[in-house]
């Protein structure tokens, strides 16, 4: 599996396996890289004095050498359907967004994997600022310890996580990488390979790595455009990737690692929603497992875009699922909150590292 070398400082970004090492360097037995597993994931033990298991000299010795550097609250809003959104602050003071949703079946939480984005997307709140760091995969993790903290009062736990916040995930690969084998360590926050939705806007190399992981996560595509020179006015990844590149790589992305794949669509009115581009759609992507989510536009202060009528949105729907594709409707959760991905943060002031 590809992942990063960890940083030896950076214990929330550990394995198992990696925890076993640093106890052991410290003359420790390896059950206690276990136990300290179990307490930063299962428990999420703010610093060492917590895990009440272990001797006081180890929690000193520990505290002074390797500091945990666990998210802190800055700012919750709650929407009145559930829907939970998290500013977090980490320890350079940047500053990272959680969204914790509900559904029929638990909760969800939906976890940033960096600080601003690089790709550019014309109607996204996120690229506004570029990306300024990428996270580590003990933050990213945190988020989803954070969002069960939140929740163990109602004696439940995050079930599925989305690793669809700000950023790109895939062009923080190495840590993605770890990250996922922290969240489903079962010693840990134990979520299964196929609870986990990673999302991309086509970085086609790195689609295919993940691919030839073996894991199987599931992977939503974001589309948002049928035709490269549609797709190009919206998303500039689509230079270096054009359609020719990515929809062979989903049908390879499908084959090897047997789950289905999700298009993400976001409909703009007047931009593309008609019903010639549902049609090109259709065209586009049948003949292989996947599935459309189409995402009424939330209008963000900063871009142009409208959001198309319910009806032109119905008829759009209609008109994919005549080729043989299943095709939904993205609920609207947390509405009120500032939904769409970034304006949380965009709305504070973040110091940006030279
Ligand atoms: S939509 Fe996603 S990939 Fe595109 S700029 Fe926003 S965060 Fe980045």
């Amino acid at each position: 599996m590809t992942r990063s070398r960890v940083d030896w400082g950076d214990v929330l970004s550990m394995t198992p396996a990696e925890l076993a090492q640093l106890l052991h360097d410290e003359g420790q037995p390896r059950f206690r890289a276990r136990q300290l597993f179990e307490w930063l994931w299962r428990q999420r033990a703010e610093s060492y004095d917590a895990v009440r298991v272990w001797p006081k000299t180890l929690q000193q010795v520990m505290a002074q050498r390797y500091p945990l550097r666990r998210l802190t609250p800055v700012e919750t809003q709650a929407a009145e359907d559930g829907t939970t959104k998290l500013l977090l602050a980490m320890q350079d003071s940047q500053r990272v967004e959680t969204v914790l949703l509900p559904h029929r079946y638990g909760y969800s939480v939906c976890v940033s994997s960096q600080v601003g984005c690089a790709m550019g997307c014309k109607f996204c709140a996120s690229g506004l600022k570029g990306r300024v760091r990428q996270l580590t995969a003990g933050e990213m993790a945190d988020q989803v310890a954070f969002a069960n903290r939140i929740l163990a009062p109602q004696g439940t736990r995050v079930s599925r996580v989305d690793v669809m916040g700000i950023g790109e995930p895939l062009d923080n690969f190495a840590a993605l990488m770890r990250f996922l084998e922290l969240v489903h360590d079962p010693a840990g926050l134990n979520i299964s390979y196929r609870h986990i939705t990673v999302s991309t806007s086509g970085l086609v190399p790195r689609m295919k790595q993940l691919a030839d992981s073996g894991l199987p996560v599931t992977l939503a595509v974001s589309l948002h455009a049928p035709n490269d020179r549609l797709r190009l006015q919206l998303m500039p990844i689509n230079r270096a990737y054009p359609l020719t590149q990515l929809i062979p790589m989903c049908r390879y992305y499908v084959e090897k690692t047997g789950r289905r794949l999700t298009f993400e669509y976001l409909l703009l009115k007047g931009v593309n929603d008609d019903e010639a581009t549902a049609h090109e759609l259709g065209r586009l992507i049948r003949g292989f497992p996947n599935h459309v989510n189409l995402i009424p536009w939330n209008p963000v202060e900063e871009h142009p875009f409208k959001p198309s009528p319910f009806a032109h949105v119905r008829r759009f729907q209609g008109i994919v699922q005549e080729y043989g594709i299943s095709c939904t409707i993205r609920r609207e959760l947390g509405q009120e909150i500032d939904a769409a991905c970034g304006q949380l943060r965009l709305g504070e002031e973040v110091p940006v590292s030279p």
